[in-house]
């Protein structure tokens, strides 16, 4: 039989099992370093899929409308700037008229003719009043031209705004498309390099489950594992990503029951001689545990619980001899090919002569 693996100290055992960890961390970040320079591949440029799409006599157009748009404003603003100074200026020349007329009221009251500076005073005073008024409705009606041109333009502009706006759509429409044709590419990459590596390490943490180097593949597989999660669950709709990692989940749990059910159903041989010599300890058939009824024991009733309570008459001779369990017809005790003797059918030694056999 197989000797059992020497388990070593509890430090070297701590030892192993850190670098294990040490080892998974440092394979995460290599397969991470990995997956970045894929991400880093450029993807499409939105400008270009712009250029493609709208239509660019209509953005100049667009743009000159803006400009000319701006510069009627400018002239609008300046034209109320100047009207304003017009204004003040009627103010004052208001005041001085009025201070003038009353002059001349008092001189009129007093019999005194104005004198002739302040005649003229006066009349260059009005003059130069309705001189302003004329300039300030003229000012009025250019700016009444000039925000009507403005508001044309505003319209016009407005539609071409429209226009090019709905080529815009088609064209975020075009570069979304292209974006996730982009994004599956990545995903196909980081799963072409990622899927052979673990199957690879899915093929070493069955096969070589008993090899001595199992904790490397350990490392390895677990760290694999983990990538190919995380990569899944950046690219794959979450709707779809739920289904994945449940279906994942199940074949886990169901390969554990599996194994399971299977170690029951089909025990190792280490087991199995366990299994064979408690039952053969108790006297019950090691394959159907019906009691061995043979020797001094013949007449005898026990359990697996009350084996040790029921003694036998020790008076009875304890004449060996071949046995086969009555309920199942499994052969117990048969006799030794090397030395004739009775000895356990189903346990590896003879009792008498030490010759194996194999089971
Ligand atoms: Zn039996
Ligand atoms: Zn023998």
């Amino acid at each position: 039989m197989k000797e059992k693996l020497k388990r070593g100290t509890w430090g070297i055992r701590f030892l192993i099992n850190l670098s294990t960890v040490a080892l998974g961390i440092l394979i995460f970040w290599l397969l991470g370093f990995i997956m970045k320079d894929i991400v880093s591949i450029e993807g499409p440029d939105y400008a270009r899929v712009e250029e493609k799409y709208v239509n660019r006599d209509l953005t100049q157009k667009e743009e000159l409308f803006e400009k000319e748009i701006a510069e009627l404003g400018r002239k609008i603003s300046d034209t109320q700037k100047q009207q304003n100074l017009v204004a003040d200026s009627s103010r004052n020349l208001q005041q001085t008229i009025n201070q003038l007329l009353e002059l001349q009221k008092l001189s009129i009251q007093k019999n005194i003719t104005l004198s002739p500076t302040e005649q003229e005073n006066l009349s260059t005073s009005i003059g130069q009043f309705l001189e302003n008024q004329k300039n300030y409705q003229q000012m009025n009606k250019g700016i009444e031209e000039l925000a009507g041109k403005k508001l044309l333009l505003d319209k016009e502009q407005q539609q071409l705004q429209q226009q090019i706006d709905k080529q815009k759509k088609t064209a975020v429409k075009e570069y979304d498309k292209l974006y996730q044709t982009h994004r599956l590419k990545l995903a196909f990459y980081q799963m072409a390099i990622l899927v052979p590596l673990l199957i690879i390490a899915g093929y070493l943490l069955i096969r070589k489950r008993s090899s001595i180097y199992f904790s490397i593949f350990l490392a390895f597989g677990g760290a694999t594992l983990l990538k190919v999660g995380l990569v899944m669950h950046e690219y794959f709709p979450k709707r779809y990503f739920k289904y994945v990692l449940i279906i994942v989940l199940l074949a886990v749990v169901l390969r554990i029951l599996i194994y399971f059910i299977r170690t029951i159903a089909f025990p190792k041989i280490d087991r199995l001689m366990k299994q064979y010599r408690e039952a053969y300890e108790r006297f019950l058939c090691p394959i159907c545990e019906y009691p061995i009824r043979t020797g001094p024991r013949k007449f005898l009733y026990w359990t697996r619980r009350t084996v040790h309570k029921v003694l036998p008459y020790m008076d009875v001779a304890d004449k060996e001899e071949i046995y086969t369990c009555p309920s199942c017809g499994t052969m117990l005790f048969e006799e030794c090919k090397s030395c004739q003797k009775i000895r356990h059918s189903l346990l590896v030694y003879c009792e008498h002569c030490g010759k194996s056999k194999d089971i």
